[in-house]
């Protein structure tokens, strides 16, 4: 499946207190306010979104991520740095000039340069314009290339680093291409440590792929199985000559059991669930159904709905759940409240043990998925515009009155529609999401995200 929203992404690395953070609050600054306000969003911002030169990216700060304990900085960076490594396009490295060149700094620096993985080298805390730190240049050693020297806190250099950085991005066209270029739809299954997602995908592979265990985080890495669905779970008829269906399922069990890493296990796994969902086509939320929904539910899930996501959410072990004929009811209502701030994706009570309703599961993914990727032409757009502003009048403020001209979809993945309006002042919250509401219903697009997108116009 193609998509049109691919979003490189860029992480940060580095010791602790070199300034990740400092650093990643200055680039992603002027957009942050935009992301916090959404719902469902991570508080402790592991990510966030910025772009620079007209090109959009994620930016990842592994310093979310730091260790406690001070004598296991190496390994957990050592750790951070293979996240990195496997979810971002580019990293950027941080050294700070005022504590110069470290042991530490070397060791993960060679582990990001082994990986081959385009890095962008920034010497922190070069406060001073002008002359450079006499302890800048020992930074060549680190065989990065170029040192970009940085003040996080002033913004210094921010420029030159994040023109690096773009440089050193995939081309766009590439990205398109890589992703256009797959038949499969690709079903990122994320969810807490041992709600049952490896369980899942061994049982729609038909094998013993990894060890599954009831001790948090023992699976392996996440794992990509390329799965070929049986004519039973299919609920579109395929083209003739071609009687599978192809899925990619990642997996993003949490990380494999290593002695002095598993403090972090679920920020780990929260990070990997969002790289997962990057790639992804559809986020299959599991939710554990004997623990209910958590905190870290709604980080991944809204990570999930920041990205238009087709997304499912899937109640696992409900073989383990004492059920009478109105405990599926009161679960909903609940699961309704926990994810009102997604609300149009829809749920299935699955057992990962027994195989229950997984084909229901899948056609639930697929119908996401069809109206995640829906477009509708501007001529039926603009009749509904019309009817939808005659049966309710748009708002007035102090004798103006707001205007819809026109309507048009911008994008799919998620259906996004630009509404040109007169005032954006009078473009309400309600109003918008009255439009929206009509849109959902009229074109069936009721269980993926949509975007209404309002732009002013002059009045004609
Ligand atoms: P992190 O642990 O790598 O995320 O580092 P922080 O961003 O939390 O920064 C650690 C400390 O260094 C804080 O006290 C920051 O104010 C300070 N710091 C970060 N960037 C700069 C900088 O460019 N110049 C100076 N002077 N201090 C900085
Ligand atoms: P992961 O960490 O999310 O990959 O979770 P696992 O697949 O490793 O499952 C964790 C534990 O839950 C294992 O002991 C599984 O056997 C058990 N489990 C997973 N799905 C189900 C289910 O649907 N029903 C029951 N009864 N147990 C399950």
């Amino acid at each position: 499946m193609s998509n049109n929203n691919i979003k490189s992404v860029v992480a940060i690395v580095g010791r602790p207190n070199v300034g990740k953070s400092s650093l990643f609050n200055k680039i992603t600054g002027r957009r942050q306010a935009i992301v916090e306000d959404s719902p469902g969003v991570t508080r402790d911002r592991l990510y966030g979104e910025s772009d620079w030169n007209g090109r959009e990216f994620t930016l990842i700060d592994t310093g979310g991520l730091e260790p406690d304990s001070k004598d296991l900085i190496l390994s957990k960076m050592r750790a951070q740095a293979q996240i990195a490594i496997e979810s971002a396009d580019v990293i950027i490295f941080v050294v700070d000039v005022r504590t110069g060149l470290t042991s530490s700094d070397k060791d993960v620096a060679n582990v990001i340069l082994k990986s081959g993985k385009p890095v962008v080298l920034c010497v922190n805390k070069c406060d001073n314009i002008g002359e450079n730190h006499p302890d800048f240049y020992e930074f060549y050693n680190l065989g990065m290339g170029e040192p970009y020297a940085v003040s996080s806190v002033h913004g210094h250099g921010t420029g030159d680093l994040l023109d690096a950085v773009i440089e050193a991005l995939p081309n766009l066209d590439e990205v398109e291409l890589a992703s256009a270029d797959s038949a499969v739809t690709k079903i990122a299954i994320i969810g807490k440590p041992n709600s049952g997602k490896s369980s899942l995908v061994n049982k729609i592979a038909g094998e013993e792929r990894s060890i599954v265990s009831d001790i948090a985080g023992t699976t392996r890495d996440a794992v990509d199985t390329v799965i070929e669905l049986p004519p039973l779970l299919r609920s579109s008829p395929l083209e003739e000559g071609n009687n599978t269906e192809k899925f990619l399922l990642i997996d993003t069990a949490g990380l494999r059991r290593k002695s002095r890493v598993n403090e972090n296990i679920e920020r780990y796994s929260v990070l990997r669930a969002l790289s997962a969902v990057d790639r992804s086509d559809v986020a299959v939320i599991m939710i554990d159904a004997e623990e209910g929904y958590t905190e870290q539910d709604s980080k991944i899930a809204g990570y999930a709905h920041e990205k238009g996501k087709a997304s499912v959410i899937a109640i696992n072990k409900w073989d383990l759940i004492e059920k009478d004929n109105k405990t599926m009811g009161e679960y909903r209502r609940k699961l309704a409240a926990d994810f009102s701030f997604m609300s149009y994706a829809p749920y299935v009570f699955i057992s990962a043990k027994t195989g229950q309703r997984i084909d229901k599961l899948f056609e639930l993914c697929k119908t996401t998925l069809e109206q995640n990727l829906t477009r509708i032409g501007t001529g039926r757009l603009n009749d509904l515009l019309a009817y939808a502003t005659s049966r309710v009048q748009p708002p007035t403020d102090r004798g103006r009155r707001l205007k819809l001209y026109y309507i048009t979809q911008a994008s799919v993945a998620p259906p996004t529609f630009i509404v040109f309006c007169n005032k954006l002042d009078l473009f309400h919250f309600s109003y918008q999401r009255y439009i929206e509401n009509r849109i959902r219903e009229a074109f069936g697009l009721d269980m993926t995200p949509i975007r209404i997108v309002p732009r002013e116009r002059g009045d004609q």
